[in-house]
């Protein structure tokens, strides 16, 4: 990635700490949306990352939110992502 692509889009990554803290804090503000990303998504603890390696982020369009990596979808090769403003899940 080069700087002018970090500068155009600000939300585009984040490090693993970074993301982490997002999905907890997305968690905790929303009652269930834990069960619900259990059920739905595998842990990316399988696959462990350097707590400095750079996930992206995603737009959410339907309430202006950023929607962060929360884990691997589990049935289809896709990874699962968490709205932080509105708590609605996706696959990207
Ligand atoms: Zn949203």
């Amino acid at each position: 990635m080069t700087s002018n692509i970090s500068q155009a889009y600000p939300y585009a990554s984040e490090t693993e700490a970074e993301r982490a803290a997002a999905v907890a804090a997305t968690v905790a503000g929303h009652a269930g949306l834990d069960v619900t990303i259990a059920g739905e998504s595998s842990p990316l603890g399988s696959s462990p990352l350097d707590p400095g390696e750079r996930r992206w982020t995603y737009h959410h369009g339907g309430c202006g939110g950023t929607l962060h990596v929360a884990g691997y979808a589990r049935d289809q090769h896709a990874v699962y992502v968490v709205c932080d403003r509105c708590g609605k899940t996706a696959l990207r």
